[in-house]
């Protein structure tokens, strides 16, 4: 069967395997076809040898993290073949630690976790893949043409979840969210805020192409403006860009009380000249949390298909730019000017 692979640690070495072996039956019970992949920054950081490993013993791993297949056996009798699924992409560590051990992987303390796609575990861009029942999150089958976003929005839901578990420290009402980078990530939080009832506002760089008509259709505002000239002080921000400049001035924005939550991930190696001690004192004087997101584990999942299944499918049909067949699997990894989300197409 057809593999999407890296060589972990090389730049450029993205290979489709035409022969890759079929899923061995220790990757889980219930074996799956592949029907799409969606494309995100860290298989592109995967691709540019930054990131990424492959599986114990193993040269190249197979990408693909956000994932949508179709059930062909369940011998548990879980799901039912036709049914729509997608592939939860942590593991705990073998240990496992106190957070993986409470099936809170998303939270692993030693570093042992494993990754579709990204860690030590082959990814989901290939025909077919097997996965362990608390593996295998069910979708809604009115999402067959934009499950692949399961994935994204899992990780949105748990910074959601997360802001409100901070909030909860006090009498916390807010009402005005910040969105940095309206790319699938600012979208979808973008989306989980307007659906929690607050007054959004999402800033992107880019002043034409889709973004600003989807942000619109949520009932949001879009700025292309730098974050200090925004005449409002948001009381949750929700950072998705990782751009240094951003990620500090956002930290200096919040309302009192407020909270930031830090979901993009910088490539570091840049430095700028900034003020330490007026953050520190803004943050103290203040209340104010500035914490970082990543990951997801089986809850923020389920969080994540009710919010999807509530979500206009039209708006969510808009995020996905292109649909790449596999035969042309190259062009799915090239970023275009306008893309937001680009899926890599298997049996659709
Ligand atoms: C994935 C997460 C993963 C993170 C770090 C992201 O692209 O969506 O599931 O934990 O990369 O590897």
């Amino acid at each position: 069967m057809r593999a999407v692979t890296v060589a972990p640690g090389t730049a450029d070495s993205l290979e489709l395997i035409e022969d890759y072996p079929e899923p061995a039956p220790e990757e889980g019970s219930i074996l799956v076809e592949s029907l799409a992949i969606g494309v995100c920054g860290t298989d592109h950081e995967i691709i540019a040898g930054e990131y990424g490993e492959a599986p114990p013993g193993e040269r190249r791993l197979v990408l693909g993290h956000e994932s949508l297949g179709r059930v062909l056996e369940d011998p548990t009798g879980t799901l039912q073949p036709g049914d729509l699924v997608a592939g939860i992409v942590r593991h705990p560590d073998p240990v496992p630690c106190p957070n993986c051990a409470a099936g809170e992987w998303d939270m692993c303390r030693n570093g042992r976790y494993t990754e579709h796609g990204i860690k030590a575990l082959p990814g989901f861009a290939r025909d077919r893949w097997r996965v362990q029942p608390p593996y295998a999150v069910p979708l809604d089958r009115a999402l067959g043409q934009v499950g692949m976003l399961l994935e994204p929005t899992s990780i949105v839901a748990k910074a959601w979840d997360h802001i409100e578990r901070i909030g909860q420290r006090s009498v916390w009402q807010p009402k005005t969210v910040l969105v940095t980078g309206a790319g699938p990530i600012g979208l979808l939080a973008a989306l989980l805020a307007a659906q929690r009832g607050f007054s959004v506002h999402v800033l992107d760089l880019a002043t034409s192409g889709p973004k600003p008509e989807l942000v619109h259709a949520l009932g949001a505002t879009y700025h292309s403006v730098p974050v200090h000239e925004l005449d409002f002080a948001p009381d949750v921000v929700l950072e998705c860009t990782g751009a240094p400049t951003v990620v500090l001035e956002v930290m200096c924005k919040a309302a009192p009380n407020g909270i930031v939550c830090l979901a993009g991930v910088s490539s570091g190696g840049r430095t700028i000249d900034f003020d330490a001690g007026a953050l520190n004192r803004s943050l103290v004087l203040e209340n104010n949390v500035v914490f970082g997101s990543v990951n997801a584990n089986r809850r923020h999942w389920e969080l994540a298909s009710d919010a999807l299944r509530r979500a206009d499918p039209l708006w969510l049909s808009a995020l996905i730019s292109r649909r790449v067949p596999v035969s042309s699997y190259a062009d799915a990894y090239t970023s275009g000017p306008d893309d937001i989300k680009v899926v890599l197409e298997f049996a659709i």
